[in-house]
């Protein structure tokens, strides 16, 4: 494969991309606030290698509101009749127990586990020409301690291995991954 092939394969992949949808709703310890900020929750949506973005429904943990996801940071308001709207245990049901086993000791959003089984169906880990450093890899949790990045992450190498790696880096050394 020339280099231009591989810039061309790496345009064309199939991705998936986590973004927040900012809900109608607004927590209650927002609300005293003079411009309280829309609550937001994560949303895990797939575009495919010729760029088309396969919809999807997500649902606000707090309120309920239902969304039909159309494209990444484009989501409507629907009714949840209507919506087929998966839970944690539909994905986990769809993954090893091994690999399940390693991400429940932690908090992870549907969105998360969706995409975990993103990755696992599309075996990225054998991708590497294709994939970005990260896209393998969930983002557990991240903390900024005052010119630093520090946290957890876990980049899945298997249908049923991962490793847990650290986040650690000085910002502005480079940009902070997509999550
Ligand atoms: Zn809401």
């Amino acid at each position: 494969m020339t280099e231009q092939q591989q810039q061309q394969q790496q345009e064309n992949k199939i991705q998936g991309i986590l973004f927040d949808i900012q809900c109608r709703c607004v927590l209650p310890q927002m609300r005293n606030r003079t411009t309280p900020e829309f609550f937001k929750f994560p949303a895990f949506i797939i575009v495919d290698d010729v760029g088309a973005v396969n919809p999807t429904y997500a649902q606000c943990p707090f309120c309920g509101a239902t969304y039909n996801v159309v494209d990444i940071n484009k989501a409507v308001l629907v009714d949840a009749k209507l919506a087929k709207i998966e839970n944690i245990k539909d994905v986990q049901q769809t993954l090893r127990s091994e690999i399940v086993d390693i991400f429940s000791s932690y908090d992870l959003s549907l969105a998360q586990w969706q995409k975990i089984r993103f990755i696992i169906q599309n075996k990225l880990w054998e991708k590497e020409n294709q994939i970005s450093t990260m896209d393998n890899v969930i983002i557990i949790r991240t903390e900024e301690l005052e010119d630093k990045i520090n946290g957890k992450r876990i980049r899945i190498m298997s249908e049923k291995s991962a490793q847990p790696e650290n986040i650690n880096y000085e910002i502005g050394s480079f940009i902070k991954g997509r999550e």
